[in-house]
């Protein structure tokens, strides 16, 4: 997606150990324009598949999902990283080791908020080792839902899980690929 490629290079910044900064327009100030397209983009793509529900971890993916989940005409769910105090009956649960916080989470779902009929549309805004997807996908089929297919803002090519994932049959859509980063250049595929 072009605009979103435009922004990575005039605003992110390569940051020691593969970590690319957005915070200027996804993760910490959120863009609404390009937050938009993105969701369109998404929405055009998957548009045929049935998707019921919109799924994603907190915090940096909630953003994009309540967008896409709003072009669909349905809720999105986040996976919570801790139990906390207001997460009460049943829940899925699923490990998953966070990339930027370098810490083992069990994540949490309500399993009243996924159910076996939903046809899942698992969303987030980085793609690094994939730990963060795989963790879903295990959610959902937890829930004995149907994965329906991935959607991510900008995956890091180079870090393997993309290209691991479509070879396992996962359609999975990024809307930037990098392909490398080194010597803070940001090269697309
Ligand atoms: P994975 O689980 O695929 O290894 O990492 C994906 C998760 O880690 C995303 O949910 C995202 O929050 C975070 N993440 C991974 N790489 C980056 C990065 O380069 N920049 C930022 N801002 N977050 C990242």
């Amino acid at each position: 997606m072009e605009s979103l490629k435009k922004a990575i290079l005039e605003k992110g910044k390569v940051l020691p150990g593969n970590v690319l900064k957005v915070g200027a327009f996804l993760n910490n100030q959120l863009d609404v324009k390009i937050l938009g397209e993105m969701a369109d983009e998404i929405f055009a793509y998957f548009k045929d598949k049935n998707v019921t529900k919109i799924a994603t971890i907190e915090a940096s993916g909630i953003a994009l999902a309540i967008l896409v989940a709003e072009r669909f005409g349905v809720n999105a769910v986040f996976a919570k990283k801790s139990k906390t105090a207001n997460v009460d009956g049943d829940f899925y649960m699923s490990e998953c080791f966070s990339y930027t916080h370098k810490v083992n989470n069990n994540i949490i779902i309500g399993k009243e908020y996924l159910s076996s009929s939903d046809r899942v549309l698992v969303v987030d805004d980085f793609l690094a080792h994939g730990q963060a997807v795989y963790a879903l996908k295990n959610i959902v089929e937890q829930a004995g839902a149907t994965l329906v297919g991935v959607t991510i803002a900008i995956e890091k090519g180079f870090q393997g899980a993309g290209d691991k994932m479509r070879s396992e049959g996962i359609d999975l859509y990024s809307l930037a690929i990098i392909d490398s980063m080194d010597d803070c250049k940001v090269v697309f595929r």
